[in-house]
């Protein structure tokens, strides 16, 4: 191997950038209320926003890793009519600018504002958001990882062909541990975020 992680073997038959094909691009797919912040229930305004206080680092680890970071978000409450897309992307703009001073960013917000019961193209469960990262950011969905309290989220990443959905036990997460132990039995279940981050980097 040399030191760039490359063989060499095919650069001598065609000149291709092999080091470059072989690396691929995994993401990170994250929940919004309940993972990054506070589940406040239908969070639509700034002064509503709690960031848990591990959320930068934890996200920092994993974006100085080489993962990008998506935040995939159900918000039924504009399709319910609490609120307005306006409105969350205040909230969103809020996160995300409070989170670049310590240096993350997301390559994207996906978000479903439809309720449950209006055809949406990406709410969760659906994989559809995973797959427009994959086609359009070149996301390996099989070295990737979802992250959410719910058992929607998880699922968004099984159908997305993710390495691992993992919930965590902040916002709804310790009740849905409880509730459908069944269900969990391919997901890892940590406490937080953090926890989700540094299993992710090998690091427990
Ligand atoms: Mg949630």
């Amino acid at each position: 191997m040399k030191a760039d992680g490359s063989t060499g073997i095919a650069n001598t038959a065609i000149e291709l950038p092999v080091g470059k094909l072989q690396k691929t691009t995994a993401a990170v797919f994250l929940d919004r209320d309940g993972v990054l912040i506070e589940d406040r229930g239908y969070v639509s305004r700034v002064e509503d926003v709690v960031i848990f206080p591990w959320t930068a680092r934890s996200l920092r680890m994993l974006y100085d890793s080489g993962y990008k970071l998506f935040v995939v978000t159900n918000q039924s409450g504009i399709g319910r009519g609490y609120y307005t897309v306006e409105d969350m992307e205040r909230v969103n703009r809020h996160i995300e600018e409070v989170l670049s001073r310590d240096g993350v960013q997301f390559e994207r917000v996906y978000f479903a504002p439809e309720a449950p019961d209006q055809p949406s193209r990406g709410r969760k469960p659906s994989p559809q958001f995973l797959f427009d990262a994959r086609d359009e950011f070149g996301i390996d969905l099989k070295s990737s990882y979802m992250i959410g309290d719910k058992l929607t989220d998880l699922e968004c990443g099984w159908n997305a062909g993710v390495a691992r959905s993992i919930l965590v036990r902040t916002g709804y997460g310790a009740e849905v541990e409880k509730a459908c132990r069944e269900r969990l039995r391919d997901a890892l279940v940590v406490d937080d975020l953090y926890a989700a981050a540094e299993w992710i980097l090998g690091r427990r």
